[in-house]
């Protein structure tokens, strides 16, 4: 199976920034200490891309990652993020299509009210 970009419909996850999760996570009261054993620091998979124009600040996203089902479709739930403890190996994931729609909403708000100025 090659990749193809067509049927890829990930795209948009994939640039959400680690600080636009954390943003997510803190403004729906998502603690990120480990559910499981309590340790504090829960890590989030980053992957860095830095841009031509800024090489020497790359830029953190949050790693999407894909369920593989056995039959393969391809569905919006199928992509999460995942935050990890370091002390348990408990894995978290939130669905990529959730935490998009909520930051996609947040910055409408956020456009609407630069308008209202
Ligand atoms: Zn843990």
């Amino acid at each position: 199976m090659t990749t193809n970009e067509k049927e890829f419909k990930g795209g948009p996850y994939s640039r959400v920034t680690t600080e636009d999760f954390f943003k997510f996570l803190d403004k729906n009261s998502v603690t990120t200490n480990c559910v499981m054993c309590g340790n504090g620091v829960a890590i989030v998979s980053e992957t860095s891309k830095v841009s031509l124009a800024n090489p020497h600040q790359p830029i953190t996203y949050v790693t999407l990652f894909k369920h593989e089902p056995v039959i393969p479709t391809e569905h919006v739930l199928n992509y999460y993020y995942m935050l990890h403890c370091e002390k348990c190996g408990f894995n978290t994931t939130f669905s990529a299509h959730r935490v998009h729609s909520w930051l996609t909403a947040q910055q409408m708000e956020e456009s609407t009210e630069d308008k209202n100025e």
